[in-house]
C-alpha cells in the first residue's frame, strides 16, 4: 500500500530537516515543493521576465523542464538538465519567489508534476504549503508545523548569516504574501496535527511522527 505524508507550514517551521529525517527513518522518497517554485522563479529571473506580467512567468513555467531528485539525504533540482540546488536559495529568488507562486496557472502546472511524481513513489513525504489541502488531499498523515516568529528569524539568519532583523522582515513579508494570495493560500487542513517546534526538538517531533505512522 502506498504511504505519503503531508507536512505544510511557513518558513523556518522545521519543514525540511523533519521532513528529510522522516522520510530516511520510512525509507521514503521525499519532495520539496518549495524547490520547485524557487526553480521557476530562478528561470523567470535568468530571463528578465517582469514579475507582474503573469502570462510571461506562465510561459516560463511551461517551457522549463524540472529535473527533480528525492533522495531525502541527496535531494537535486535541475532545470534542463542544469542543476541549479545553490542558485534557487540566494536572495533574488527569495526575494521573488512568492509574486511567481502566486501565479494560478503557474500552480497548476507544478502541482500536475508533483502529483504525478507522488503517484510514482511506493513512499514519500511532501513538504510545501498546500500539501495537505491541495496536492494530496489523501494524505495518510498531515503534518501542520508552526514556530515562533522570532524563532523561525533565528533560524534562518543562522543559516544565510543575515541579520535577525533583516530576516525576521522578509520572512514575515512572504508570510503575509503566502496566506493571503487567492490561488491555494499556505492555511493548515483541517485534519492535519499540529506541531509547535519553538519548543519541541527535532527529534521530539521525528519521534512522534513516527509513532503516529506505526499506528
Ligand atoms: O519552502 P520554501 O521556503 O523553499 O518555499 C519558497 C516559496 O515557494 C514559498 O515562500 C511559497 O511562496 C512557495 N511555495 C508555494 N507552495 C508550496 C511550496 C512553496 O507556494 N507548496
Amino acid at each position: 500500500r502506498q504511504l505519503v505524508v503531508a507536512v505544510d507550514g511557513p518558513s523556518g517551521s522545521g519543514k525540511s530537516t523533519i521532513s528529510r529525517r522522516v522520510a530516511q527513518a520510512l525509507d521514503a522518497r521525499y519532495l520539496d515543493t518549495g524547490a520547485m517554485y524557487r526553480a521557476v522563479t530562478f528561470a523567470v529571473l535568468r530571463d528578465g521576465v517582469d514579475l507582474q506580467d503573469a502570462d510571461k512567468i506562465t510561459a516560463v513555467a511551461e517551457g522549463v523542464r524540472l529535473g527533480i531528485g528525492t533522495d531525502p539525504l541527496d535531494p537535486h533540482i535541475s532545470i534542463d538538465g542544469v542543476a541549479v540546488d545553490r542558485e534557487i536559495r540566494g536572495p533574488e529568488v527569495t526575494q521573488a519567489v512568492s509574486a511567481v507562486s502566486a501565479v494560478p496557472a503557474v500552480r497548476t502546472i507544478l502541482v500536475a508534476q508533483q502529483r504525478a511524481i507522488i503517484a510514482a513513489s511506493v513512499r514519500i513525504v511532501v513538504e510545501g504549503r498546500d500539501i495537505g489541502t491541495v496536492v494530496a488531499p489523501d494524505a495518510d498523515l498531515k503534518v501542520y508545523l508552526t514556530a515562533s516568529a522570532d524563532e523561525r528569524a533565528r533560524r534562518r539568519s543562522s543559516e544565510n548569516a543575515t541579520s535577525h532583523a533583516a530576516t525576521a522582515a522578509d520572512l514575515a513579508r512572504r508570510d503575509r504574501l503566502d496566506s493571503t494570495r487567492a490561488a491555494d493560500p499556505l492555511r493548515q487542513a483541517d485534519d492535519a496535527v499540529v506541531l509547535d517546534t519553538t519548543t519541541l526538538g527535532i527529534d521530539e517531533v521525528v519521534e512522534r511522527l513516527q509513532r503516529m505512522l506505526e499506528k
